[in-house]
């Protein structure tokens, strides 16, 4: 059986001075160096523990955050916005670092996400090549976000129906706005029909937001449960990686190790001096361990054999650490836990990881010579009109391009071009993923014919894409509370292992808001200082989880600080 080095010797001696009265620093590993790792390694730092290593699998920082420049302009295949203002922490670094444009009074009072134009009309077409009447778009809409509105509040009422399978946002809002359009007697049939048919596509779109696959797996006893944080949405225009760059200007850039993907926390050793850490690979091993974690037998109370948390990597290395942060996404835990982590996670936490929604939100950007849409065009919206009666939003594999929700156009022309931002989620948006560029390109170039009816729109001179659910790195854009599951998962998820009533070993695991006992409102001590019973014990913490909506007051427990303040 192979064996894994251990590296570095900072843990011979114990945290806090040991038998020869050497005081150490403890070793905080991160992993991952996206928004939450950075924010947590800077926040150690900052704080004054010297002993932290970042390791992040990929060869770049920012995670979730990828800004591509070409040319002149920046385009983002992740993180867009700043989801309002008011207390959020990514919106006082950027502003306090000037990387934000004025906005206006209007902007400031949009309610839902406005995507990038400022002003102009939503063109919603039909695959008949018909364009909806804007009356009749502005009723749809005001039914629709009536609808929406009742959604948010059955989270303060409890539980909306019996059965599990219609505690979904998408089976309610197809009912109630159905049977609403087909009551109207104002309405003449046809009118109902393209507004029928309008659900369907309203619903793709929220999914793309939700990033679900569709919204029939959205709790409707959840959706309420997290609310924006008050203030417009502000987009960066010299890329969100700033925020990622400024994050990591005080790491020390041997803090961080890029290319060096994580294989397995063995978070319960007994601590032995040089461990053999058995691979990951081998799951069929008992080790020993049960599923809350505890090998009382190999815990140990003396300063020096504290139980430690190993980190082995891709590469062999193992490092031994007193604290670990997890930063990878709910994709990647639910894909990787079980090899992840040694011993496996306990149950409630595997629950929680199974319970929570992630699927892929991607962007496809298409940059055209001439623009062909008319200059009050903010976007073009597809409405098939054959979808009216329909109940599911999926679709065999041939059919991908029918979860294309719409096409933004970027506003202003004078830095990005004449450049079209087109949304695809669940299921369909993997398929486009495993499509080459050139097919992507042909098969939306087909779809903008048939809906404007302009046969002549020629190919793209440029086609840019993401692939975040097939990134093995991530497995899926953000996450959402799947039917079945609420903020409770969260919390679940979030409290740091052992429990309190347990002892030595923490793990604990959060979300994009921040790691458990790292909250940038609640720094850590100093190292000096007094130690809370948290730092006296190996910590691990997985971060990068959660739909990062501000809790309402009334949520069962109080937000751990915000790092990503948007509904990721
Ligand atoms: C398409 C899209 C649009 C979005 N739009 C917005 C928006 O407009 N506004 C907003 O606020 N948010 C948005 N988000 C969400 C936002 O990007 C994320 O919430 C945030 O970036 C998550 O940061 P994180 O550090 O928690 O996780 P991540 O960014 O996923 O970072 C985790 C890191 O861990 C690394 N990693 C994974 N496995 C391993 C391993 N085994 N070993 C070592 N490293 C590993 C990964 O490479 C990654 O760098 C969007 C996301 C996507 C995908």
């Amino acid at each position: 059986m192979q064996s894994c080095d251990s590296s570095g010797d900072s843990t011979e001696e114990p945290v806090g001075g040991g038998l020869r009265g050497r005081p150490r620093q403890p070793r905080i590993v991160v992993i991952g160096a996206g928004l939450a790792g950075l924010s947590a390694a800077r926040t150690l730092l900052e704080h004054g523990f010297t002993d932290v290593t970042v390791l992040e699998a990929s060869d770049r920082i920012g995670g979730r955050v990828q800004s591509v420049k070409l040319e002149h302009a920046t385009f983002e295949l992740g993180a867009t916005w700043i989801h309002g203002s008011h207390g959020n922490p990514v919106y006082h670094l950027a502003e306090d670092n000037g990387l934000l444009e004025e906005t206006t009074d209007g902007e400031r009072s949009v309610g839902r996400i406005s995507l990038y134009s400022k002003n102009g009309v939503a063109y919603h077409l039909t695959n008949h090549g018909r364009r909806i009447p804007k009356d009749v778009v502005e009723e749809f809409s005001d039914l629709y976000n009536e609808v929406y509105n009742l959604t948010q509040e059955f989270f303060q009422r409890g539980k909306p129906v019996n059965a599990e399978s219609q505690n979904s946002v998408g089976v309610f809002t197809r009912d109630v706005v159905r049977k609403r359009i087909k009551a109207d007697p104002d309405d003449s049939e046809t009118t109902k029909r393209l507004k029928l048919a309008m659900i369907q596509q309203y619903l793709k779109v929220e999914s793309c937001e939700s990033s679900s696959h569709s919204m029939d797996e959205v709790s409707l006893s959840a959706f309420g449960e997290w609310t924006e944080i008050p203030g417009a949405h502000h987009v960066i225009p010299c890329g969100f990686v700033r925020i990622v760059e400024l994050l990591a200007q005080p790491i020390p850039r041997s803090v961080i190790q890029l290319g060096k993907p994580v294989r397995c926390v063995h978070w319960d050793q007994a601590a032995p001096g040089s461990p053999e850490i058995e691979p990951a690979g081998d799951h069929n091993r008992d080790r020993g361990g049960n599923r809350e974690g505890h090998r009382e037998e190999d815990r140990e109370d003396g300063e020096g054999r504290r139980g430690r948390v190993f980190v082995e990597c891709e590469d062999c290395e193992v490092i031994p650490a007193d604290h670990v942060i997890v930063t990878v996404s709910l994709g990647v835990l639910k894909k990787y836990h079980e090899t992840l982590f040694r011993p496996g996670l306990p149950e409630e936490k595997v629950a929680a990881i199974q319970k929570l929604g992630i699927s892929t939100t991607d962007k496809i950007f298409l940059e055209f010579e001439e623009p062909f849409w008319s200059p009050e065009c903010n976007s073009i919206q597809f409405v098939w009109e054959d979808e009216a009666e329909s109940e599911t939003l999926t679709y065999p594999e041939g059919l991908w391009y029918k979860k294309i929700c719409s096409f933004d156009v970027l506003y202003p022309p004078e830095r990005y071009g004449h450049v079209l931002s087109g949304w695809i989620c669940g299921e369909e948006a993997l398929v486009m993923e495993r499509c080459d560029d050139e097919t992507v390109a042909e098969t939306c170039t087909e779809m903008l014919r048939r809906f404007t009816g302009n046969p002549n729109i020629p190919k793209p001179r440029r086609i840019l894409r993401s692939s975040w659910g097939s990134n093995p790195h991530f497995r899926g854009s953000y996450s959402y509370t799947q039917v079945g599951s609420s903020g409770a998962d969260v919390e679940r998820l979030a409290k740091p292992l052992p429990y309190p009533e347990s002892s030595k070993t923490v793990v604990g695991i959060a979300g994009p808001w921040g790691a458990v006992g790292l909250p940038p409102s609640v720094p850590p001590p100093s190292p000096t200082a007094p130690r809370d019973p948290l730092w006296e014990c190996p910590l691990l913490t997985l971060a990068g989880l959660a739909p990062v909506r501000a809790p309402l007051p009334h949520a069962s427990q109080p937000p751990l600080g915000t790092l990503v303040s948007a509904p990721y």
